[in-house]
């Protein structure tokens, strides 16, 4: 191999690195951008970061990313444990009463997995009632009716963190 060819091929290969090294980058820049919009956690005040971490220590999955149902703010889904909270919700400001909704749904969820009803006491006004009422009679199927008024009565609760603690320990199983 004559020097000059030696000379050439590094010079190909050299820009050839630097195509590659570019396209990496840019893949690089790409993902880390979808993945900031997409997983992005939010500031959590140290009683929701508790939540979390005790969801998480019953083997629920916790994900600030969008539900795999188009529109929806947030999901709890029982066959992988796993609760989304859409970026959406926190820019509209609702992210902490999706959180706990969808809480409240792990907690029905244990022990078996079909969801059921706590049981909490929650007193709350008859205007309320009412609000929740119209949302489910809108949205929601008639199997559904008891355990969703109960996440929205727990949502609205200023004590829903002990809440759902409380109901995590006593239906569910550590991991
Ligand atoms: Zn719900």
């Amino acid at each position: 191999m004559t020097s000059r060819e030696t000379s050439e091929r590094c010079q190909d290969g050299h820009s050839c690195c630097r195509a590659v090294r570019r396209l990496l980058l840019a893949l690089f820049v790409l993902f880390a951008c979808a993945n900031a919009n997409s997983q992005s956690t939010p500031n959590l005040d140290s009683e929701s970061e508790e939540l979390v971490v005790l969801l998480r220590k019953y083997g629920f999955k916790v994900l600030f990313q969008h539900p795999p149902i188009r529109g929806a703010y947030g999901l709890f889904k029982s066959s992988t444990k796993t609760i989304f909270v859409s970026p959406h919700a926190y820019e509209l400001g609702i992210g902490k009463q999706v959180r706990l909704h969808e809480a409240v749904h792990a907690a029905q969820s244990c022990p078996t997995g079909n969801l059921s009803v706590i049981g909490a006491k929650i007193s709350t006004s008859s205007v309320v009632k009412r609000e929740i009422s119209g949302i489910l009679y809108q949205s929601y199927d008639h199997a559904n009716k008891s355990v969703e008024q109960e996440a929205f009565l727990i949502q609205g609760d200023p004590s829903a963190v002990s809440i759902i603690k409380k109901a995590l320990v006593q239906r569910c199983k550590r991991r």
